[in-house]
């Protein structure tokens, strides 16, 4: 249903959307995961048309945005990150006018703003104006809008920000009634806005795509690490000793000494059971394990390292930049930017660090 390849954006010397492509299937709905300023908003606005990209393609529908962009626009319901509302009008006479410039045909319109006020559930502020409608209320007339002649691809930026939690799960539920009828794509830097309504996520940070999948797959795929808190009674060295030796350990930290027993954690793959080795050996030494609980690495937890680690790749790749690295050599390879080679020392490419330099820090 939707197909971006390649997509990328730069705005002066700073790369917003860094080659970036995925398809979205028909009826699904994906997130969009990121830290804010990941890059987020300006692909939803490339893909949405409002923006041209600076390098790649969108297709939405069959139609390819910048070729058949008035149709592949007419297939889009977009609610941008504001909501594109006149204050001075009242709910109806803005749903109205949508109607109008989104062409939907006039002895459909009554019909068509009944539906989406009632799927928005916004019919008793019919009569009020815009302006005087709460938050939540008005971020659900910017949905009612998006909605509003059932395009096939409804796209939303952040559209629980700023929502109380009452309102939150209404919105929620809403976008999940959309999901089969409707392809959605919505935005959130909250994980668990994205894990509550969406089949797949896109995590994205840099600008850059760093995992495209479905939270299950995520979960399984991803280097799963189990934490597992022991608390043992007898000697901090003694302990560490039979734990250090337990072979299907990864990791063995000592955390806290309580007086008559001494609690550590220690960390291993998820997919192996190591309660029976840990009992085992420490019973061996005759050493009584007071408590024992274990933890799985959460969907947060994968998400965290995914956005630690492209935080680090992009600071490795500055770091080269920065040092005099080809910048060929640099973006050809990005596993390999910690590169030194220092030939080529290109002052344009020092000058164009300092510049997105200061313009991160503007954020
Ligand atoms: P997100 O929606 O994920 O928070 P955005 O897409 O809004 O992120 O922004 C991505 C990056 O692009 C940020 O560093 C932001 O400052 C920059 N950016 C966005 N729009 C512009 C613009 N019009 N001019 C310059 N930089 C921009
Ligand atoms: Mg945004």
């Amino acid at each position: 249903m939707i197909k971006v390849q390649g997509l990328s954006k730069i705005y002066g010397e700073h790369i917003a959307v860094d080659d970036i492509s995925f398809e979205v299937k028909e009826g699904h709905i994906y997130g969009f995961l990121g830290p804010n300023g990941a890059g987020k908003s300006t692909t939803m606005n490339i893909i949405t048309g409002y923006i041209s990209p600076s390098a790649g393609t969108v297709e939405v529908n069959g139609f390819v945005m910048g070729k058949d962009t008035l149709k592949a626009k007419k297939s889009i319901g977009y609610l941008p990150e504001i909501p594109p509302l006149y204050p001075d009008m009242n709910v109806k006479e803005y749903l109205t006018f949508v109607a109008k410039i989104k062409g939907v045909d006039k002895d459909k319109r009554a019909g068509e703003i009944e539906r989406v006020m009632k799927a928005t559930d916004i019919e008793d502020m019919a009569g009020r104006l815009i302006k005087h409608l709460s938050k939540g209320y008005k971020q659900r007339v910017g949905i009612a809008q998006a909605i509003l002649g059932s395009p096939k691809v409804i796209i939303l930026d952040e559209p629980t920000v700023g929502l109380d939690p009452e309102q939150i799960i209404e919105v929620r539920n809403l976008i999940k009634s959309l999901k089969g009828e409707h392809t959605v794509i919505l935005s959130s830097h909250i994980l668990s806005e994205i894990s509550a309504t969406c089949d797949e996520v896109l995590v994205i940070a840099n600008g850059r795509m760093v995992a495209c999948d479905t939270t299950e797959n995520l979960l399984k795929n991803h280097k799963n690490v189990k934490t597992i808190k022991i608390n043992v009674k007898g000697a901090k060295d003694k302990i560490e000793e039979v734990l250090n030796n337990i072979e299907s350990l990864e990791e063995v930290k000592f955390i806290e000494d309580k007086g008559e027993s001494c609690l550590f954690e220690v960390t291993c793959e998820a997919a192996k059971d190591v309660r029976e080795d840990i009992s085992f050996a420490l019973s061996d030494a005759r050493l009584l394990i007071l408590e024992m609980s274990e933890e799985t690495s959460s969907l947060e937890d994968i998400y965290l390292t995914l956005v630690k680690e492209a935080d680090e790749a992009y600071e490795a790749e500055l770091k080269a930049i920065r040092e005099g690295a080809d910048l060929d050599e640099v973006f050809a390879d990005k596993d390999e930017a910690e590169n030194e080679e220092t030939e080529d020392t290109a002052d344009t490419a020092e000058e164009t660090l300092e510049e997105s330099d200061s313009d991160s820090k503007e954020e």
